[in-house]
């Protein structure tokens, strides 16, 4: 028996965190399910599961189809994709079964690399090692999800880059039926015909393939991630704005403002933090162009966005004392007078 490897390498950085992650999780339970009803795909696919962050880690060994089970998709900080591809050549190494004149060994690997926005890490030693080594014998799709996706850079690693469209989970699940008939058909031709890729027909309404020259242009920052911890359990939650450019047209002046909303806050758990980066992510936002302020997704105090003189986000009841999660400090709050803290906005 010829194993099919199919490793899943995901993104599961903070961008991802809400929806897409939500559909991420839902879509691998429906991959396996449907890849269970396909009688080629029970024979010889195994499937790996690997997480990428600020680090990566590997969620599932190369498993059997049929004893595969869908593990919880963790989030982390950052995109470290040269630290994922380091981690996947090196699971390749580790895992897989070169043939020999005694026995057959492993058919090429599949690896389908999903990602939303762009490396946060130097990949480029990464890239390097995979087309000396790995390029040649392991395919590699790459998918970008969504407007931010990094796609000329993952057109370096690959000829093979698909630029995902979801707009919601129906959307997201005829993508991961896509990937199912992908996997399935790579199964049935190395039952058959023994080799060659396989990829299902695009499904055209949702993801498209980028050619080489087709640069997906700069990528605006659309997106402000800012991470909290909360004062009552320590445990992280994470505030997402988006970006809302107003227009203020005043006697012939069109003056562009940039401002971000709030459109949503996610308790995470304490993996979170050994999924990120150790470097400090420090991205500064002046807080006068965030709009809305959220409370803590876990213990309810109803302002999430305080700040401790040692730059650490906390949630607070309201004003008075409290203690930083961050540095352990014991801090006071006022409202808005900034000696070394302050209550950023009021609600918006
Ligand atoms: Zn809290
Ligand atoms: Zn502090």
């Amino acid at each position: 028996m010829r194993r099919l490897p199919i490793y899943l390498l995901l993104d599961v950085s903070e961008s991802m965190v809400g929806a897409n992650l939500r559909h991420l999780q839902q879509g691998l339970a429906r991959l396996i399910a449907t890849l269970r009803t396909d009688p080629h795909a029970l024979e010889s696919v195994f499937l790996s599961t690997i997480v990428f962050a600020g680090k990566a880690r590997t969620l599932t060994p190369l498993t059997e189809l049929a004893l595969f089970y869908p593990p919880r998709l963790p989030a982390g900080s950052g995109t470290s994709l040269g630290a994922a591809l380091e981690h996947l050549m090196d699971e390749l190494d580790r895992n897989i079964v070169a043939g020999s004149a005694e026995r057959k060994g492993d058919w090429r690997p599949v690896v389908y690399l999903m990602t939303d926005g762009k490396p946060t890490d130097d990949i480029e030693p990464a890239l390097k090692r995979w087309h000396a080594k790995y390029a040649q014998r392991v395919t590699l799709v790459a998918i970008g999800i969504g407007a931010h996706a990094a796609l000329p850079v993952l057109h370096r690693l690959t000829e093979n880059v698909l630029s995902l469209d979801v707009n919601g989970e129906e959307d997201f699940k005829r993508f991961v039926d896509w990937v199912s008939r992908s996997v399935a058909a790579q199964s049935r031709s190395v039952a058959t015909a023994g080799g060659g890729v396989n990829l299902a027909k695009l499904d055209d309404g949702i993801m498209r393939k980028i050619g080489a020259l087709e640069n997906a242009g700069t990528v605006d920052e659309d997106l402000v991630v800012l991470t909290g911890r909360c004062q009552t359990n320590a445990l992280p939650y994470l505030m997402k704005y988006e970006r809302n450019l107003h227009h203020l047209g005043q006697g012939g002046l069109d003056m562009k403002v940039d401002l971000y909303k709030l459109t949503g806050v996610f308790a995470m758990e304490q993996d979170y933090d050994e999924l990120s980066d150790a470097r400090a992510l420090l991205r500064t936002v002046n807080t006068d162009a965030l709009v809305g302020s959220p409370g803590c997704p876990h213990c309810g105090n109803p302002i999430g966005f305080a700040m401790c003189g040692c730059g650490q986000i906390m949630c607070i009841r309201g004003e008075g004392p409290a203690t930083c999660p961050g540095c352990g400090k014991a801090c006071n709050f006022t409202a808005g007078d900034g000696e070394g803290f302050d209550v950023a906005r009021s609600r918006g």
